[in-house]
């Protein structure tokens, strides 16, 4: 950090100064963070954002500051002046970047005092996330969420630097702006000028980056922040942040690109070294052989398709499926564990799931043995790679059924994770089939563009769709947009917008695609997730500086809160839910 501009508080950084520093008259200020009584002496571990330093405090050299420390307790604020010293050989502490040396305190003033706090700031115990988060301020100043708020910002700086280089400009989009589907609830903004109107807080920049290029701009990024109104789902946000990219005269191979450059950087920040270009595969080869599209390829099992071994089985349950995929894994496999997988696939749709053991002659102990030829044990065990001991689990259902339950089982049976993986997606299905509404919905958003025979049935319809994914989680997703306007309505009228609905709803994409739109495309990643992985963090709540709890309310701020009467009034709004009833104050949590 650069070194403060003395002042009556401090010249000097507390956790910044070395032993090369021994001998200069220092003066620090921050937070006590521990305080120690040692037979007359008085140690102070100060605490500033830079880390900690050793203050100690000598009865007969200062005994003002002396007694004025003995009167200090955890958190107060304080500034002292001194002589910055060695400390004596036995007293280093090889932890601290501070240990070498202690300020001797001359002089101690106390700026302010802290009520003792409703947890250790100087520990990291487990502390419960309603009480960290009402007290925010106070968690924020824990080691832990000091330095993954930093990572935060050196990962976005690497970001902001990396683009800018490249040439994109970075440019800010409304917060107030009409809906955008993305798929979920908007939250929603009465205006009071206009009555009976509402803004939409956008579900992400989609359509304005899209009208950036429209506007000639080429090159886009922001670091915006998105509102989703969703149900609740774990360590979602209603609000969270992405990096959000648009480029024109692209193709996928363009976006890779500057991806692939983008995260090689970013992971670098935390020592992550990774190859580029970044490894690619298609959406079906991913559903195919890990049974997901943001597979974990690290648990290092692979589904093989089976239908063909048993096509003219004698056992009917094979033969007669549409599909029969197989996964091979080892270790231990009594009987219960096979129960409690069978379990888990039955809950996930599946009609059962037909499990085996490879005998050392290469026969299977199964219930479905006696039903099998040699021929197709033999086969499925050369397919498998599976040998004595391996276990087998097979699904005979549809490949949807079959991807969705082996894909699941995955994690169950594979190794432990180790290092990292990265790679795309690509080539994505234009739409899924929503059974309750009966009609098909975009599967990234209406504004990608279809590949395929666009006179077929929707449902063979590809998308030019890409997503990036790490470890094993979905970091972001994008694609090659439609740039004309009459495959755009043609989208919109598979999905059961019809021209009228479009044309007040998305009038405005429409009209800007009629006046010269480029070939463009982009991509969005999510900050919290990112930097919540790098961190090792558990929860993207711990890489927020002021997130929302698991039920989307504010602990802090008491946010959200019913509002005056007298404002509801100008807004024309009539408020006709009855607000919860007010949770139990907790009293003084100490
Ligand atoms: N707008 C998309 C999203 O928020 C990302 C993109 O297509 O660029 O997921």
């Amino acid at each position: 950090m650069k070194p403060p501009r003395p002042n009556r508080y401090r010249t000097h950084w507390a956790g910044e100064l070395r032993a090369d520093d021994v001998g200069q008259h220092v003066r620090v200020a921050g937070w006590v963070h521990r305080r120690r009584d040692h037979g007359g002496l008085i140690f102070i571990d100060l605490r500033d954002r830079t880390g900690l330093l050793q203050l100690v405090f000598r009865p007969e050299e200062a005994p003002e500051a002396h007694e004025a420390a003995g009167r200090l307790r955890g958190e107060d604020v304080i500034t002292v002046s001194g002589e910055l010293v060695r400390r004596d050989e036995s007293a280093i502490n090889p932890e601290l970047p501070t240990g070498e040396v202690e300020v001797v305190a001359a002089e101690l003033e106390q700026l302010a005092d802290a009520e003792t706090p409703p947890f250790q700031i100087d520990e990291d115990d487990p502390v419960g996330e309603e009480l960290r988060l009402r007290y925010r301020y106070l968690d924020l100043r824990k080691e832990r969420m000091r330095d993954n708020v930093m990572l935060r910002h050196a990962v976005v700086k690497e970001i902001r630097d990396f683009l800018s280089d490249e040439g994109y400009l970075e440019i800010e989009t409304p917060i107030m702006t009409r809906s955008t589907p993305e798929g979920a609830r908007d939250f929603l903004v009465p205006s009071r000028l206009i009555p009976g109107s509402w803004y939409a807080l956008p579900q992400s920049p989609q359509l304005f980056k899209q009208l950036l290029m429209i506007g000639g701009y080429e090159r886009y990024f922001q670091i915006a922040r998105c509102f989703r109104d969703e149900d609740f789902r774990a360590d979602r946000q209603p609000e969270f942040t992405q990096l959000d990219m648009e480029l024109a005269f692209v193709e996928e191979e363009d976006v890779h690109d500057v991806v692939d450059r983008l995260f090689q950087r970013v992971l670098a920040v935390v020592g992550i070294e990774v190859s580029i270009p970044l490894d690619r595969i298609t959406y079906d080869e991913a559903m195919l052989r890990y049974g997901s599209d943001r597979p974990d390829r690290r648990l290092g099992l692979e589904i093989v398709d089976v239908t063909e071994i048993f096509r003219s089985s004698e056992f009917k349950v094979f033969s007669g499926a549409p599909v029969i995929r197989a996964l091979k894994a080892t270790g231990e496999f009594p009987r219960s564990r096979f129960d409690a997988l069978t379990e888990k696939a039955q809950s996930l749709g599946a009609k059962g799931l037909a499990w085996a053991v490879v005998e050392d002659d290469g026969g299977w102990r199964s219930p479905i043995a006696k039903f099998l030829s040699e021929e197709e044990i033999a086969r499925s065990n050369d397919a498998l790679k599976a040998g004595p001991g391996d276990a087998v689990l097979l699904v005979a259902d549809t490949p949807q059924v079959a991807a969705r339950v082996l894909g699941a089982l995955r994690p169950e049976v594979g190794q432990k994770p180790e290092g990292h993986d990265i790679f795309w997606v690509t080539e994505f299905p234009a739409f899924e089939w929503d059974e309750d509404q009966q009609r098909w919905d975009a599967a990234h958003h209406p504004f990608t563009s279809p590949s395929g025979d666009l006179d077929a049935d929707p449902g063979t319809w590809r998308s030019r769709a890409y997503d990036v994914v790490f470890d094993g989680w979905e970091l972001g997703s994008g694609s090659i947009r439609i740039s004309d306007p009459a495959i755009q309505q043609k989208v919109f009228d598979v999905i059961g917008i019809g021209p009228d609905e479009a044309e007040k709803r998305f009038g405005f994409l429409l009209q800007a695609l009629r006046y010269g739109a480029p070939p463009h495309g982009g991509v969005a990643f999510g900050i919290d997730r990112i930097v919540a992985l790098l961190a090792r963090a558990s929860s993207i709540r711990d890489v927020i500086a002021f997130p929302k709890a698991a039920s989307g309310a504010d602990p802090l701020t008491g946010a959200p809160a019913p509002v005056d009467e007298r404002q509801l009034k100008e807004l024309g709004v009539k408020v006709t839910a009855q607000p919860p009833a007010p949770v139990a104050d907790q009293g003084d949590p100490r």
